[in-house]
């Protein structure tokens, strides 16, 4: 199907560089370091890595390969039933690559591995503790799938020493089955934000796509349900289209738009709330969860 709606004026920007950006970019030369940021082309890059002076320079990278045993509907990744093995080695190289690199806050993100009798959650949890051991002034977000709702492997995870753990319900209760894979869900989302908090994850994490087809009554019922279970922060972004095979836009939510439900967010009490068109749940991560730490 066709895009419902046309792409809006405030969806394209031209991408900032700045001084800290350039110095990042160039120390990443030569490191085998693979950022999303970089691969997926994101348009936030001018600013996560460092519009100015003494700001904290956030990127994202990916472990576990390039290739994810799901198939949600609105994601670019590769699929496979049987993606390669995970490379034992590389927990200790991204640490040491991340070492010699300027960043001071690194979202850790992977594809799902339903393939592997763990979901990949030892792999995961190394990593961290690799980066925190090789970096300790790193701060560290996990970004990590849903481990089919293992709650041994969501304690690893939140046990690994991490400042934030992340877990993206993607998009309201009622469009689930329509937008994700199926084998997640909801509840069981849900029940992995609220169990890495009582497993001692000192922040725990959320990301909603707009503009899938939900409705307000479906967003306000969402962050009720993620104040229920004492998720810390949320953050809105626009669903973009990766290609013609991917579901359609419904909907491109106007500033204004994204402005009511950073407002809507912030009175539910959650730590901080990004919220814009071009948001991803990345974006600016290490500037805001520093501002949180000292609000
Ligand atoms: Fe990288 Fe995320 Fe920022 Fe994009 S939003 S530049 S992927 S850290
Ligand atoms: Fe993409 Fe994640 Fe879904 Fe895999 S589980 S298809 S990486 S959104």
């Amino acid at each position: 199907p066709r895009d419902r709606a046309r792409k809006p004026e405030w969806l394209k920007r031209e991408i900032p560089g700045g001084e800290n950006y350039t110095r990042i970019k160039s120390q990443l030369r030569g490191l085998k370091i693979a950022t999303v940021c970089e691969e997926a082309r994101c348009p936030n890059i001018g600013e996560c890595w460092g519009g100015g002076e003494g700001q904290t320079a956030t990127a994202t990278i990916m472990v576990m390969g390039d290739t994810c045993t799901r198939g949600c509907r609105f994601c670019a990744v590769k699929t496979s039933k049987a993606p390669p093995p995970l490379d034992p080695d590389e927990p200790v190289n991204t640490a040491e690559a991340v070492a010699t690199w300027g960043v001071d806050y690194i979202v850790l993100t992977s594809v799902d591995r339903d393939d592997l009798p763990d979901q990949g959650s030892y792999h995961i949890a190394e990593t961290v503790r690799q980066l925190k051991l090789k970096n300790p002034s790193l701060l560290v977000e996990a970004l990590v799938p849903d481990f089919q709702g293992d709650l041994e492997c969501v304690e690893r995870v939140a046990k690994s020493g991490l400042n934030v753990f992340a877990h993206n319900l993607e998009t309201v209760e009622r469009l689930q089955k329509h937008v994700r894979d199926r084998r997640a869900g909801w509840e069981q989302s849900l029940g992995v934000l609220a169990h890495a908090k009582k497993a001692g994850a000192h922040l725990t994490k959320t990301s909603l796509m707009l503009g899938l087809g939900e409705q307000p009554e479906d967003i306000q019922a969402a962050l009720e349900a993620l104040r229920a279970n004492d998720v810390d922060v949320v953050t809105f972004g626009q669903y973009m289209r990766p290609s013609r095979k991917h579901m359609a836009v419904a909907e491109y939510v106007t500033p204004e738009g994204f402005a009511h439900w950073q407002k809507v967010a912030e009175g539910l009490g959650f730590r901080y709330v990004a919220s814009g068109p071009m948001v991803r749940s990345s974006y600016r991560a290490g500037e805001f969860y520093l501002k949180a730490m000292i609000d």
